[in-house]
């Protein structure tokens, strides 16, 4: 089984200049065709067929300074086309005044399945008090939380609240709590999140983003923690996802690591059974 755990729609309501330029770049000419075709989830299904993939984490972002607004709403609705499409919703504790109601509203009636939050883009360190009652939500409502932990290059990002220290707390006071690391401390923190999924039972380590062919030289003892870490392609920020699962699959660890990287660690955390 196959789960991309770390994937942004192609249409927001609203993108920054620095995000719609940082795409522009990567997509040069099919730009355009990207966001048109890929705003369909029936298009999107399709690319998921070409790599393979069985399902996808769809991830909601409400983070007006960085890179804009892809808001709760079209993500359920985007989602609810196939069950295939597993909708994370977006929390941002500087534009609501009750996040964790809104929290529980998301998952009950419109079916979220985990939450996204983006500590450098929206502000606030992962250990900040604001932001605590919606752990203590999504702890309650029993679902995983996964945080952008690792620098940016969007305007706006203030990239001190990416450091994997930061979510100790987190860890320590929400044991039971999944908290998953995107981008697994990019560039400058990579031992420290590593770390801190070894230390914590519940912390865990999520690779999107990240060249798949340089993995082991970020991460020499990947297969260490092999049970911790979940593959995520973070597209559209990479322009194929099948070319990514394809060169983790030819990395030097074993099938069984390759296996529990690709889907079974994603499959466990999502409740997902896995075949
Ligand atoms: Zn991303």
């Amino acid at each position: 089984m196959i789960i991309d755990f770390h994937v942004h729609t192609a249409h927001y309501q609203s993108m920054t200049r620095s995000y719609l330029d940082l795409l522009r770049r990567q997509w040069g000419d099919r730009f355009d065709w990207m966001i048109q075709t890929y705003s369909s989830p029936e298009a999107f299904l399709g690319l998921m067929d070409e790599g393979g993939i069985d399902y996808a984490v769809i991830l909601a972002e409400l983070a007006p300074i960085t890179t804009g607004i892809s808001d709760n709403e079209y993500v359920a609705e985007f989602c609810s086309k196939s069950p295939r499409l597993i909708p994370f919703a977006s929390i941002n504790p500087y534009t609501i005044s009750r996040p964790s109601e809104e929290l529980e509203r998301l998952v009950r009636d419109h079916g979220f399945r985990g939450l996204k939050l983006y500590p450098t883009y929206q502000h606030y360190y992962p250990g900040d008090a604001m932001i605590y009652p919606s752990y203590a939500k999504a702890r309650e409502l029993g679902i995983p939380v996964l945080l952008h932990i690792g620098s940016s290059v969007l305007a706006g990002s203030r990239l001190k609240y990416g450091d994997p220290i930061y979510l100790d707390d987190v860890a320590v006071d929400f044991p039971e709590l999944i908290l998953i690391q995107s981008h697994s401390g990019r560039p400058f923190w990579y031992d420290k999140a590593f770390a801190l999924a070894r230390i914590h039972e519940n912390v865990y380590m999520e690779v999107a983003g990240l060249p798949p062919q340089r993995l082991l030289s970020y991460f020499p003892e990947l297969e260490r923690i092999a049970e911790k870490v979940i593959y995520g392609s973070d597209w559209p920020g990479v322009p194929t996802i099948k070319e990514n699962i394809q060169t983790l699959k030819g990395l030097t660890m074993s099938e069984d690591s390759k296996r529990k990287i690709l889907g079974a660690n994603a499959a466990r955390v999502l409740g997902i059974a896995d075949r």
